[in-house]
C-alpha cells in the first residue's frame, strides 16, 4: 500500500485511478524476492507492464533496501484455476454416488433383462461408438441403475470423469448453481464429463427449464462423441411432457428394455444376494420367496435382509414356516400405508388422466379402463368393502363394484400384457408406498 502511495505522488491522478488503484497485492503469496499483484482486466495490466512495472520495482527496491521481481498477473486467471479446481472436485464427488458392489459380475442375467445387459455391457466396453445414447427402460426394482452403474463402474476403474446423477439431482444441481451465480462451473461439469449417467429420466416430465439445460449439456457431450447412458420407468415415447427434440434424441441411439424377471432369474438373483450378504437358505426357501415375490428385485433384498436381522436378533434358524411369517408381514407393511386416494393418483398417473375424473361419471373408454383398473387395485391392495368402494368411486351400489371385478379378472385371465400391466402398476404403487 506504502509503495503504491509513492506512486501516486509520481504519477497523474487520472492514470493512478485508472489503472494503479484497480491493482491488488498478494500479501500470502509475495515474498521478499517477488511482489505479486493481479491486475483486473488485461488492458490494465498492459499498461501497468509497460509503463510503470520498472518504476513499482525501483520503489520496492528504495523502500525494502534489496531487489524484488515484480509480477502482475491476471485475477481471471487465479478465478479460473479456481474454478477448475472446483470443477474437478465436484466430478470427483459425483464419483461417490456410484455404488461399488453394483458390478456385471453381480448382476445376473435371464431372458427378462439379457437385452439390456449386452446393450450396457457393450456400450462399457466401446463407449460412444455403438450406441448413443443407450436407453434403459422397464418397472421398479429391475435392475436399471444397477446395470447403469455396472458401466459406470468400469469407466470409473479406467480413469474416467463418470458423472453420475438422477433427474432429481440434476435439477437441485442446476438451482444451486444459479442460486450462487456460478452456472458456467455447472455448465463446465456436466459438459466436461467423460461418461454421463443419467437415472429416472421421466422426472423431466413437465419441467420446460431443465429440460432445456439438459438438451444443451445432452447436444454438446454427444457432439464430440461421449458416452451417455440413460434410464427410465417407460419408453421416451410414452413420457409426458418431454420436449419433442429430447424424445427424438432419445430415440436415436438405442432404447432397452428391461422386463420383470422370471423364476429361474429370481432365483439365480436370490442366490447371489445370499452370497454376497452371507445369509444360508435352503433350496426350498428360495424358491418360496422368488414364487412369492412378483418382480421388485428390491423387495427381494429387503426380505433377505429383513430374515437375516430376525434371525440374529432371535437367535433362530431360518426355516421355511419363519420365512412365510416374515414375509406376510412385509407384504402386509407395505400394503398398509396405501389409501383410494393414492391408488387413483397412481393409476391416473399411469394412464396420463387427472385422478377427478378417474372418480367422475365420464363415460369414455379410456375413463372406464382406467376406473376399472383403479377399482381392482383398490379391492387388491386395500382392506375397503365393496360399498365403500361403490361411494369411493360414485357407483350405485356394490354390484356395480363386483361386476368391474370381474370384467378385470377376466382381462388378467386372458390377455397376457394386460396381466403384465397390472402387475407392474401393483408394483409401482406398493413400492412407493
Ligand atoms: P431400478 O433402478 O430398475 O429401480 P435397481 O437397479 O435399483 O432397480 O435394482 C434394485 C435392486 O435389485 C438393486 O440392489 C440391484 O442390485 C438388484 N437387482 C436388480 N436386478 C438384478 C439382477 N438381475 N441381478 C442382481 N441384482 C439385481
Ligand atoms: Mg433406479
Amino acid at each position: 500500500q506504502k509503495i503504491l502511495l509513492l506512486l501516486k505522488e509520481e504519477i497523474p491522478e487520472i492514470e493512478y485511478n485508472r489503472y494503479i488503484k484497480n491493482l491488488i497485492y498478494d500479501t500470502k503469496k509475495s515474498t521478499n524476492d517477488i511482489a505479486l499483484f493481479y491486475a483486473p482486466n488485461s488492458l490494465v495490466l498492459n499498461w501497468i507492464k509497460s509503463k510503470y512495472s520498472t518504476k513499482i520495482k525501483h520503489l520496492f527496491e528504495v523502500y525494502n533496501s534489496s531487489k524484488v521481481n515484480v509480477k502482475i498477473l491476471l485475477k481471471n486467471q487465479i478465478e479460473n484455476k479456481k474454478a477448475e479446481t472446483e470443477i474437478k472436485k465436484e466430478q470427483k464427488q459425483q464419483h461417490s454416488l456410484l455404488n461399488p458392489s453394483h458390478t456385471f459380475d453381480n448382476f445376473m442375467v435371464g431372458g427378462s433383462n439379457q437385452f439390456a445387459y449386452a446393450a450396457v455391457k457393450s456400450v462399457s466396453e466401446k463407449p460412444g461408438i455403438l450406441y448413443n445414447p443407450l436407453f434403459i427402460h422397464g418397472g421398479v426394482g429391475l435392475g436399471k441403475t444397477h446395470l447403469m452403474q455396472a458401466a459406470g463402474n468400469v469407466f470409473k476403474n479406467q480413469g474416467k470423469i463418470v458423472i453420475y446423477t438422477t433427474v432429481e439431482q440434476f435439477l437441485n444441481d442446476f438451482i444451486r448453481h444459479v442460486r450462487n451465480k456460478t452456472m458456467e462451473r455447472f455448465q463446465e461439469k456436466y459438459r466436461k464429463c467423460d461418461v454421463l449417467l443419467i437415472d429416472d429420466i421421466q422426472f423431466l416430465s413437465n419441467k420446460e427449464g431443465i429440460q432445456e439445460e439438459f438438451f444443451h449439456t445432452f447436444e454438446a457431450l454427444k457432439g464430440v462423441g461421449k458416452q451417455i447412458i440413460l434410464t427410465a420407468d417407460k419408453h421416451p415415447k410414452k413420457i409426458a411432457g418431454l420436449e419433442k427434440r429430447l424424445q427424438s434424441r432419445f430415440e436415436h441411439g438405442l432404447v432397452a428394455d428391461i422386463q420383470p424377471p422370471e423364476l429361474e432369474t429370481k432365483i439365480a438373483i436370490i442366490e447371489n444376494k445370499c452370497k454376497i450378504n452371507k445369509v444360508v437358505l435352503t433350496k426350498d426357501i428360495i424358491n418360496y420367496i422368488a414364487t412369492v415375490i412378483e418382480s421388485n428385485v428390491r423387495e427381494i433384498e429387503g426380505i433377505l435382509s429383513k430374515l437375516h436381522a430376525y434371525s440374529q436378533l432371535m437367535h433362530v434358524d431360518i426355516d421355511l414356516q419363519f420365512t412365510k411369517n416374515v414375509l406376510k408381514d412385509q407384504l402386509q407393511e407395505n400394503r398398509a400405508n396405501l389409501t383410494l386416494d393414492i391408488i387413483t393418483q397412481n393409476v391416473a398417473k399411469d394412464l396420463n388422466i387427472k385422478p377427478s375424473e378417474i372418480r367422475s361419471k365420464g363415460r369414455s373408454k379410456n375413463l372406464v379402463y382406467a376406473r376399472r383398473i383403479a377399482i381392482y387395485l383398490c379391492r387388491e391392495l386395500t382392506q375397503n368393502t365393496m360399498p365403500q368402494l361403490a361411494q369411493y368411486f360414485g357407483m350405485k351400489d356394490h354390484t356395480a363394484i363386483s361386476h368391474t371385478l370381474k370384467k378385470i379378472n377376466e382381462l388378467i385371465q386372458n390377455d397376457e400384457d394386460f396381466k403384465i400391466k397390472i402387475e407392474e402398476l401393483t408394483n409401482k404403487i406398493t413400492s412407493s408406498s
